[in-house]
């Protein structure tokens, strides 16, 4: 079904659903006609693709993949959305809606399963209670997936596309750019949903590496330093680290050194290879 982006048709499939949105599943339906296409062509949703969506709302942007890509398999939680879905999608045979908490999901699995032959791609208007973890999930399971396309808050975004060695990076940035690159792709206001939200949004686009950076012997360890780094903001990285990790300063301070860094440095003046250099130079010390 078409028009699905149409505030009248979203409120006469709701009435004869009987569906009322849920705040706490963050359902903010998008009611802009141009937003959905745009995450569809941006988003590699095209002929040999798989289309992974996580969170379908009534299908609106589900709709707009479905015309383009080979196939589309969607998360989505809400059981209530089940029998809107198969009204509203009714005219495609290459969507297959799975009723599940994304997180709870096997997604290796999903994706050997369904997009056999395949690329893959992820495109959503995700919920945003939940927007790192499953980015993070999507990120740290080396999924064969080429490219992560997803709305997020404005200031979301801002944190998950910064860039190394700037103040707006957090732990976040670290991860992030450890497994991808990361661009911001547009901005879409809160008049775009329905409820609108407190808050602007944009949508990101992260594409995975074939490689992640050399010389990290332990990726947890590596996270942990990169957390505890960020973990009290505006500290120097040796008081940060050896207060998150519990490692005593002179340790902190000789990794820092050996490192060939400035014993203040701060945590946001650090490249990817300065981190893990410090985060090896720390890990052969304790
Ligand atoms: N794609 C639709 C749109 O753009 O209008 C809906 C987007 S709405 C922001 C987020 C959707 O994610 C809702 O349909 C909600 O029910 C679903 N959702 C929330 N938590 C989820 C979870 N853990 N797993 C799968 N879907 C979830």
């Amino acid at each position: 079904m078409d028009n699905l982006w149409n505030i009248g048709t979203i409120k006469s499939v709701m009435e004869r659903h009987g569906f009322t949105f849920s705040k706490a599943l963050g359902q903010n339906f998008l009611v802009n006609p141009s937003v959905c296409p745009k995450i569809a062509e941006m988003g590699n949703a095209k002929k040999g693709f798989g289309v992974l969506e996580i969170g379908t709302g009534i299908g609106v942007l589900t709709n707009e993949l479905a015309k383009r890509a080979d196939k589309v398999v969607a998360v989505e939680i809400d059981e209530r959305l089940i029998p809107v879905l198969n009204e509203t999608l009714a005219e495609y045979d290459n969507v297959k809606i799975i009723n599940d908490d994304v997180m709870k999901v096997d997604l290796a699995k999903l994706i050997e399963d369904e997009f056999a032959g395949l690329d893959v791609a992820v495109c959503a208007n995700l919920p945003y209670y939940i927007t790192s973890p499953v980015i993070m999930t999507l990120l740290e399971q080396r999924l064969p997936i080429k490219t992560i396309t997803v709305m997020v808050q404005k200031e979301a975004g801002t944190r998950l596309c910064a860039k190394m060695g700037t103040r707006e990076m957090g732990a976040v940035t670290v991860a992030i750019n450890y497994f991808a690159t990361a661009k911001v792709l547009f901005n879409v206001s809160r008049g775009s949903f329905m409820p609108p939200p407190n808050v602007d949004s944009c949508v990101v686009q992260f594409e995975l590496r074939d490689k992640t950076p050399e010389g990290v012997t332990d990726e947890a360890f590596f996270f942990k330093v990169a957390r505890g780094a960020f973990s009290q903001r505006r500290k120097t990285l040796c008081n940060s680290v050896s207060s998150a990790l519990a490692i005593d300063k002179q340790t902190v301070a000789k990794a820092i050194e050996q490192a060939s860094l400035d014993a203040n440095v701060r945590p946001e003046k650090l490249s990817m290879q300065q981190l893990i250099c410090f985060s090896e130079k720390l890990r052969q010390l304790i």
